[in-house]
């Protein structure tokens, strides 16, 4: 998108990738049909700050992009999510450009500014130019080229960062957790506590951490200390639960191999709900708020993106330029602003980057 909104200002443009195609990421993104936006769009489905990505947002959104898209004649599919009807590889043909000049295969090592001119030392060559985007992601998925340039770069020219750390992914088990492994497989809807939001998706439950939407998203926000599951957000437990005369598994809505080993969890008969004493109800509303630490998450290999990068404050979001280096331009992942589950990601890379483009243009 960048290098063709350069390119038809006859700019003389260069990308170089160390991978042997670009767009990596957006080609495996969401099974390779790329979740590339969603209905609800806003600052708030962000960690980042606000302002910042409010006037990037408003300056290309959700709709700029859907017309991009429409224009191109590239088929969606669209819910709460959107997605590509075929597949991610028409939006990366379109984003290629004639004449940009595209070096492969070619890691950037080292930037240094000599007077108003950027020496770009990779891997192979040296190469010069009056204005560079550092567009280089976060640190996830090393085996697709991720590398941690965004901050060794903004760290050489004094620009505050905060270290990339895994998002997007599966939370790991304290060993009072155990008790989940035993539901491998499940998946139902949950709302998620976690640092003053709340997250309302499916979660999944694996045989060693717990993923799904719900989960990953969780994750972007999670530091240390406990989250809180409402295990049944549309139901309840309280008092009016004595009236039944059915048993607890069968009373609550939700999957039945989840209800019993939940019992079993909190020491609890699956008995006929009207014989529930007082303690065991109260034991019982836990379903309701059950809180607990995770023990870590998958890592960097597990996380489709990281949070962190270069601090927004050093960003002029007009512009995406430093503040204090003329003609360093930073975007996408690299910055400090990581979207939750949900086409959040792709959208911001293509907004930021659009800001950056038109501001050069
Ligand atoms: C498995 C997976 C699935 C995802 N699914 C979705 C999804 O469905 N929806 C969504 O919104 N987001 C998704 N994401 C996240 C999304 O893909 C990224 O947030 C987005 O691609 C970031 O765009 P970017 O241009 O900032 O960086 P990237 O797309 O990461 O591009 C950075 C480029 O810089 C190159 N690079 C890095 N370091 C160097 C170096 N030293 N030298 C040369 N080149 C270098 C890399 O090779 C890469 O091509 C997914 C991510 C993963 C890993």
């Amino acid at each position: 998108m960048l290098s063709k909104q350069l390119e038809d200002k006859k700019l003389n443009i260069a990308i170089i990738d160390s991978n042997q195609s670009f767009a990596q990421k957006v080609k495996i993104a969401g099974g390779g049909k790329c979740n590339f936006t969603n209905t609800n769009l806003s600052s708030k489905n962000f960690s980042g700050d606000e302002k910042f990505i409010n006037y990037v947002l408003k300056h290309y959104s959700k709709d700029d992009f859907l017309k991009f898209l429409s224009d191109q004649k590239i088929e969606i599919r669209k819910g709460k999510y959107y997605f590509f009807k075929n597949s991610s590889n028409q939006l990366i043909s379109k984003l290629k450009s004639k004449n940009t000049t595209y070096i492969f295969n070619e890691k950037v090592l080292d930037i240094e500014k000599v007077d108003d001119i950027f020496n770009i030392k990779t891997s192979k060559h040296t190469y010069q130019a009056k204005k560079l985007i550092v567009a280089s992601g976060g640190e996830s998925f090393k085996n697709i080229g991720a590398s941690s340039l965004a901050l060794d770069i903004a760290k050489k020219f004094d620009i505050q960062t905060t270290p990339f750390t895994p998002a997007l992914v599966p939370l790991s088990l304290q060993p009072d957790q155990f008790w989940m492994k035993k539901l491998s497989g499940i998946s139902f809807n949950v709302e998620i506590s976690v640092e003053g939001k709340v997250l309302d998706e499916d979660m999944l439950f694996t045989h060693k951490s717990l993923s799904g939407p719900v989960i990953l998203s969780t994750s972007l926000y999670w530091k240390k200390g406990s989250i809180s599951i409402n295990f049944i957000p549309n139901q309840n437990i309280d008092k009016d639960i004595l009236k039944s005369n059915k048993k607890i598994s069968s009373y609550l809505n939700i999957p039945k191999r989840f209800a019993k080993e939940f019992l079993e969890h909190i020491d609890l008969n699956d008995k006929t709900c009207s014989s529930l004493k007082v303690d065991e109800l109260e034991k019982l509303k836990t379903i309701n708020f059950y809180s607990f630490a995770p023990a870590g998450n998958l890592g960097f290999s597990k996380a489709e993106v990281s949070r962190g990068g270069v601090d927004t404050s050093e960003i002029d979001e007009t512009t995406m330029m430093s503040k204090k280096v003329k003609n360093l331009y930073f975007l996408g992942e690299a910055l400090d602003v990581t979207g939750e589950l949900g086409g959040y990601n792709i959208q911001w890379a293509i907004s930021s980057s659009y800001v950056c483009s038109k501001s050069i243009c």
